[in-house]
């Protein structure tokens, strides 16, 4: 309690310390807490992040596992990516990673952004692609990767489009970060596509795309920015989805 407390005191501090112009426009390659900022444009390094791994097989269905696909993804951007930006994987093995682990290990790296990659769980009837994100200066990027992944989705799959919602690895790093969920294995039809390798072989180009759009145009035709939210770092104790 007294840890979070203190937490919270800091919270309050970088407020205030944390709205001046340290954190303006000009410099949106640095780390910065809150990412009340326009999105990066330039960066150097892209941290990829399979989801899940090791103990944690995330989302099993159809005879699936989400941290195998994860992992294959992740590699698969990984040579797309190769030899224009540098790249850096968060797992490249079936390893266990905990989410705070995650977040603390993207953070602190000037010029570098973070893409998550999962497959998602729900209903049998739901599918297709969504994008995650929390910061002002991810929603660039998270709609980049949206649209990207839903050229690569058959029609039929729909648009699930871009969620904002703070989770830790949305809210927690200090650096832009955008979690995608590339389909949904609890769904037959789109469960045999995601466990086929040319189809992750397209959403991987998809988001390699996505991600070298950013880097050469930042926000532009991305739309309108998000409002910035002030609200403390996402814990594993909060309730899903808050
Ligand atoms: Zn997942």
């Amino acid at each position: 309690m007294t840890f979070r407390l203190l937490a919270l005191a800091g919270l309050a501090a970088c407020f205030a310390s944390c709205s001046g112009p340290a954190t303006g426009p000009g410099n949106s390659l640095s780390p910065d807490e809150w990412g009340h900022r326009p999105g990066p444009k330039g960066f150097g390094t892209v941290i990829i992040d399979a989801g899940h791994g090791g103990k944690d097989p995330g989302a099993v269905s159809h005879g699936v596992r989400e941290k195998d696909l994860a992992l294959d993804t992740a590699k698969r951007l990984q040579r797309y990516l190769s030899g224009k930006v540098r790249t850096v994987l968060m797992r490249s093995g079936d390893e266990f990673i905990d989410l705070d682990v995650r977040a603390s290990r993207a953070s602190g790296k000037s010029g570098a952004i973070l893409v998550s990659l999962h497959y998602n769980s729900s209903g049998a009837g739901i599918r297709g692609p969504e994008t995650y994100y929390w910061r002002v200066d991810s929603h660039g990027l998270a709609t980049r990767i949206q649209r990207g992944m839903v050229a690569v989705s058959p029609s039929e799959s729909g648009n699930r489009g871009m969620v904002r919602r703070r989770l830790r690895l949305t809210r927690n790093p200090d650096v832009p970060c955008v979690l995608a969920e590339i389909g949904y294995l609890s769904n037959a039809s789109e469960a045999r596509l995601c466990a086929d390798p040319v189809y992750r072989e397209k959403m991987a180009a998809a988001l390699a795309k996505a991600i070298l759009d950013q880097q050469a145009n930042g926000d532009a035709g991305t739309g309108a920015l998000p409002k910035p939210i002030y609200a403390p770092p996402s814990r594993p104790t909060d309730p899903a989805g808050s």
